[in-house]
């Protein structure tokens, strides 16, 4: 078994509530409703899993599995200039984009599928200087809660995520990479689309997804981070705020 790398967030409480920072070998989920900083936390951990170790990160690339297009270079760029203030370096955010690799997900299918070609690529960067050591779902669910709508669905939708869930911790162990995925909560129940209030995935993914992280809006630019599930580690919250230069204390 490889030794357990931990990824920085940029936020010195929020890794203090993670044992260090977000774990290789296991899946993290962070949900929470629209605009609660999913995205900007996947966004900041692509930036600083590139950086060295003494630099909060693992010195590796990032694949990124897209469902929603929500993927940013011009963010990128803006956490990299704002990491290379932090630390007094000059940093090329070019070369941060190339270490980041982008998939759009189409479809669940087409999602589950990306996980293989994930794998094909992190086996060709395996002895490279740059192994892929992050890959990030964002969004796990959208297409899951999309396509599948109404109770006669939820077993199949259910047994499909869990699957795709396996593929993943697959990829974490294989790669000793850290698997970051987001999930969407809504604020209220919406008789549509069931029972949207609670995380899709619920049971299955409360025990699949090794640490489970749930963001909400404070005042400001502030986010709350709770810590609801870890194996090894207590509950906590910790505030984060997000910034032009991502996320910070
Ligand atoms: P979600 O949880 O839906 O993925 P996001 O991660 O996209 O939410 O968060 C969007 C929020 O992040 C915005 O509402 C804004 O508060 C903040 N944000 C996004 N870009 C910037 C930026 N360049 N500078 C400061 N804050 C930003
Ligand atoms: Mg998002």
């Amino acid at each position: 078994r490889q030794h357990i790398g931990k990824i920085k967030t940029g936020c010195i409480e929020f890794n203090e509530m993670m044992g260090g920072g977000i774990e290789s070998q296991s899946i993290t989920e962070i949900y929470g409703e629209f605009g609660s900083g999913k995205t900007q936390v996947a966004h900041q951990l692509a930036v600083n899993v590139q950086l060295s170790a003494e630099q909060g990160g693992l010195d590796g690339s990032v694949i990124i599995i897209d469902t929603e297009n929500t993927f940013r270079p011009d963010r990128i760029q803006q956490m990299v200039e704002g990491k290379a203030n932090e630390l007094g370096i000059e940093l090329d955010y070019e070369e941060f984009l190339k270490n980041i690799h982008v998939a759009r997900a189409f479809n669940s299918n087409h999602q589950i599928l990306l996980v293989d070609s994930a794998m094909d690529l992190a086996n060709e960067l395996k002895d490279s200087d740059k192994p892929v050591r992050l890959l990030i779902v964002d969004s796990l669910t959208a297409h899951f809660r999309a396509e599948y709508i109404g109770r006669g669905t939820l077993a199949d939708r259910q047994q499909k995520l869990n699957k795709h869930l396996h593929g993943l911790q697959r990829f974490a162990n294989l790669n000793n990479a850290a698997v970051l995925v987001t999930n969407q909560v809504m604020s209220k129940p919406d008789a549509f689309f069931g029972d949207p209030t609670k995380p899709i995935g619920g049971h299955i993914l409360g025990h699949t997804a090794t640490f489970r992280l749930y963001i909400r809006k404070s005042k400001g630019d502030k986010r709350i981070v709770k810590l609801v599930d870890s194996p090894n580690l207590p509950e906590g919250e910790a505030v984060l705020s997000v910034t032009r230069d991502g996320i910070v204390d």
